[in-house]
């Protein structure tokens, strides 16, 4: 049986590519060539493939223990927990899932809880990705992906995207939260702006609301401080983080002011899986790797000389984005043809718009990675601008 004939679902248009093994920013196919990953497993390997660090952490601990579910305490759930908690300045309670739309599924419950069930709506961005559960996907502000899956849970309400009015306006009695990314990902990565993430922490104080980040994309990094938030000087209530977390193994995390994660009690919530021994000592590795190697510190100057280099590029209009999360935004929408093109060029880029490529690499790319990266894209642009 051929590989790429294997009887999946076919959720995604896959590339006809067939990874064997990757290490830093190199990932090499079954034919034995070379890719310069510039997407991480969106946003995913950012300790980089393969980092020994982490595998040496999970094989330790797989030939300890595995398992034991959420109905004992294991020593890496709470030293993992603890290490959350001082990256977020000393405040936070984790509960611990599996994957980003389930840290975000937490968070509209825990968000509803707390509100007493009074108050049950939760006001989200047009444009914005929260996951693929029936309620993250009603979180989404995408209405094409909610085809065929109506009727969706209700209470979710979508207004544009770094405009405090529109929030403002759709707060009502019955509203329990406000919930938004600090950079839409999938939706093109297009920042929040400063004002409007203040003006939303206020809107919240006003109204007694919660304001929930998503940081499943943002978060550990990405942005060149471990959460968004810090860099844009807000705090909200609750916020999740999954995707480089656990460098490429399932963990989801969603965490919440002790008065907020107080609102839940025995059986209010659960998951067989989470925060189990396993994912625990990777994400643990993942982050004392990533704080030990000084890695975060250099992000912001690799996401500058990322925009240095794109900005040269010809067909590349605009380059938006925080650290080491960027979009180069093109002058026409042939980011799909240019997907194809860069894979020719040994380069992973991802076209996350018809007019924007999403570069995310892993947080361990070199200056002269960088360089490779600007060139082969170059190529990769060039040549579709001329076929
Ligand atoms: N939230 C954001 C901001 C994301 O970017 C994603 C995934 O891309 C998710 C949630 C869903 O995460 P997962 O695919 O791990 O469920």
């Amino acid at each position: 049986m051929s590989i790429q004939n294997a009887p999946l679902m076919q959720t995604y248009g896959r590339a006809p590519l067939t990874f064997i093994s990757g290490k830093g920013c190199i990932l090499t196919d079954s034919k034995g060539d070379e890719y310069l990953d510039a997407l991480a497993g969106i946003a995913v390997v950012s300790a980089g493939h393969s980092n020994s660090f982490v595998a040496e952490a999970i094989s330790k601990q797989a030939q300890k223990l595995q398992h034991v579910s959420n109905l004992f305490w294991t020593e890496p759930m709470a030293l993992l927990a603890k290490k959350l908690r001082e990256l977020t300045g000393g405040w936070g309670q984790v509960f611990y899932a599996n994957s980003g739309a389930e840290a975000n599924e937490c968070a509209i419950k825990l968000a509803r809880l707390w509100a007493n069930n009074s108050k049950y709506k939760i006001i989200c961005a047009e444009g914005s990705f929260h996951g693929r559960t029936l309620a993250t996907l009603a979180a989404t502000g995408q209405p094409a992906k909610w085809k065929g899956f109506e009727p969706l849970p209700i209470g979710f309400v979508h207004v544009p995207f770094n405009d405090l009015e529109a929030f403002a306006n759709a707060i009502d009695d019955q509203t329990a939260a406000i919930m938004v990314e600090p950079i839409q990902g999938e939706n093109g990565v297009i920042p929040a702006t400063e004002d409007f993430l203040k003006g939303l922490r206020k809107l919240c104080d006003k109204h007694n609301i919660a304001l929930i980040f998503d940081e499943v994309q943002t978060g550990v990094g990405r942005t060149g401080s471990w959460w968004a938030f810090q860099q844009y000087g807000v705090e909200p209530d609750i916020f999740t983080s999954a995707k480089a977390l656990g460098n490429g193994l399932p963990i989801g995390a969603c965490i919440a002011k002790d008065d907020f994660g107080q609102s839940f009690k025995p059986g209010h919530h659960g998951t067989t899986f989470g925060g189990g021994p396993l994912i625990c000592s990777a994400a643990l590795a993942t982050l004392e790797y990533l704080e030990q190697e000084n890695v975060i510190p250099a992000v912001n100057d690799k996401g500058s000389l990322i925009q240095e280099l794109f900005s040269k590029i010809p067909g590349v209009i605009q380059v938006r984005g925080r650290g080491l999360m960027q979009a180069a935004i093109l002058q026409e929408p042939i980011a799909k043809e240019i997907e194809k093109n860069a894979i020719e060029q040994k380069l992973i880029i991802n076209a996350v718009r018809d007019n924007a490529l999403r570069i995310t690499p892993p947080l361990v790319i070199t200056n002269e990675e960088i360089q490779l990266l600007a060139k082969r894209l170059n190529a990769a642009i060039e040549k579709t601008l001329h076929q």
